[in-house]
């Protein structure tokens, strides 16, 4: 293996049971469930399969630590997270191994993650000591109107493979900043990330109980019984849209406070006038961070028919000279997919895009050889009744479609249920300020491919979400509002 760490050293430094209460433990009946690695399609290790006994004891423990977390003072929270955040920091090369081994990616990717997943914490650290309120005269003079922020409790976080470290780091840290403790309940694919950032913040001094982490099969089983038990008092997930939807739905009966970071399907938007340099680079990052494997990966590139053949042929330069293997080898920009399901699914959508006329330009066939990869690919005259155009890709693979109006291609982007993110590549500023306002995103990239900060605000609009991580909105969807009437005449 490649890198500071071997496999054995990487692996054998995490505990691999469930965090409750403070403490590593084994699931009810010791049951433990295989962590593959997608590079070669063999187990890394066993974790502890947590079951609905287990996730009651999690809440438990959440709510026990609830009354006193929220009660230590903001600095205190505040400086377990900046010590958290130097730990990640320092331990980036291992951590960095434990992402690549267990998803796939990169180590240049995984090292990235590190960096943008530490981040959340420092920016989370800055805003603990910040959560204020209001005060105002009424209008009719008498009264005062006093507003405070409280946490909302114990929280169910859920979050998924693709992004192992900052996706569960993007919840913890506002949580964290809040006073809220959690229950974590990391992807069944990408357990391991999540156990060692569990022992980073035991170990950056973060109290028993407040963090709690249940891995498991059964999603369903962890999350049904504590969705319906009135200790619970938030849930924050990230996935799909279809697993969102479902849990909307649970969560209306204890009418739970819902954050939802669901899918996406960007549309990458080149005019005539783009500065085509730039939008290519963009196109790379858009489309090749994370294998494709990216809620705000680029879906769709539409760019104008006097630049398509040009941008078409620079990307696919691009895309043809990337070096595909095994994440752990230093050097390698592009990994296997997270599993066969997923390899099978990006091939269908390419045969079925290929079936209806597109063409290929580079990749497009899986080749042999054991773990899940498939190819860079770059397609052309993909037509708007291919599946990709509607589907997540979720792999790399460019779907590229030509077009001359600028209200024709407003119309085609937002012609999707999804409204996470979206690309404009202009350098026209009344036309850029017309696309911003037009799309119906709730992130738009100008002239950039990429969109992600932890200062910032993230999240969709329509079936991409509820709510944002980051920024400041970030820590709102863990505090509560508090109106306090005050009379002062008497
Ligand atoms: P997923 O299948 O929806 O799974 C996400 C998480 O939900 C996993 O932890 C999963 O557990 C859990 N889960 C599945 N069924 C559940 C149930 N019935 N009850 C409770 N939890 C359940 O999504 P994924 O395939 O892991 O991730 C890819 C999707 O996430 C894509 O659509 C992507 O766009 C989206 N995503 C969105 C964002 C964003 O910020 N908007 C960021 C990253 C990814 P198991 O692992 O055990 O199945």
């Amino acid at each position: 293996m490649s890198g500071t760490f071997s496999e054995a050293e990487v692996l054998g430094g995490i505990e691999k049971g469930l965090l409750i209460g403070g403490r590593f433990r084994a699931a009810a009946g010791g049951r433990t469930f295989a962590v593959e690695n997608p590079a070669t399609g063999e187990s890394l290790c066993e974790v502890a399969d947590g079951s609905a006994e287990d996730a009651r004891d999690a809440l438990a423990a959440a709510s026990a630590a609830q009354s006193s977390w929220a009660a230590t003072a903001p600095r205190e929270r505040s400086e377990i997270l900046r010590r958290a955040y130097d730990l990640l920091v320092e331990r980036t090369e291992e951590i960095a191994a434990l992402i690549t081994l267990e998803m796939g990616k990169s180590l240049a990717e995984s090292r990235a993650e590190v960096a943008y997943g530490a981040e959340f914490f420092r920016w989370y650290s800055e805003e603990a000591v910040r959560i204020q309120g209001d005060f105002a005269v009424e209008p009719g003079g008498s009264g005062r109107i006093v507003l405070m922020r409280q946490p909302v409790g114990p929280s169910l976080l859920i979050t998924p493979w693709n992004v192992p470290l900052a996706m569960p780091t993007r919840k913890i840290g506002p949580a964290i900043a809040a006073g809220c403790t959690m229950i974590l309940k990391p992807a069944e694919q990408t357990p391991l990330t999540a156990l060692l950032l569990a022992s980073v913040l035991g170990e950056a001094g973060l109290p028993d109980g407040v963090l709690n982490v249940v891995t498991t099969s059964d999603p369903g089983a962890v999350a049904e019984p504590l969705m319906h038990d009135d200790r619970l008092r938030k849930l924050s997930f990230t996935g799909s849209t279809d697993v969102g939807r479902k849990l909307i739905a649970s969560s209306a009966d204890k009418v739970l406070k819902t954050s939802m970071e669901l899918g996406g399907n960007a549309p990458f938007i080149v005019c005539a006038d783009a500065d085509i340099d730039a939008a290519v680079d963009g196109a790379m990052i858009a489309k090749m961070r994370n294998i494709g494997e990216a809620c705000i990966a680029a879906n769709r590139f539409y760019v104008h028919a006097d630049v398509a053949e040009e941008f078409t042929s620079r990307l696919t330069a691009r895309m043809s000279k990337m070096v595909v293997g095994r994440g752990i080898d230093e050097g390698v920009e592009v990994g296997p997919l997270i599993d066969a399901d997923q390899r099978d699914k990006v091939a269908t959508l390419v045969d079925d895009a290929v079936g209806r006329g597109a063409r290929v330009h580079t990749g497009g066939a899986v080749p042999s050889g054991p773990g899940y990869f498939y190819p860079p690919t770059v397609l052309s005259e993909v037509p708007s009744s291919a599946r990709m155009v509607e589907e997540e890709i979720f792999g790399p693979v460019a779907a590229i479609s030509p077009f001359t109006d600028e209200q024709e291609v407003l119309r085609s982007a937002n012609a999707t249920r999804a409204g996470l993110v979206s690309y404009v590549f202009t350098r026209d500023t009344g036309r850029a300020i017309r696309f911003a306002e037009g799309l119906e995103t709730g992130m738009v990239g100008l002239n950039r491919g990429f969109v992600s900060n932890p200062a910032a605000p993230f999240g969709g609009m329509k079936q991409s979400g509820l709510g944002r991580e980051g920024g400041r909105a970030g820590i709102e969807e863990y505090l509560e509002l508090k109106y306090v009437a005050v009379d002062v005449d008497r």
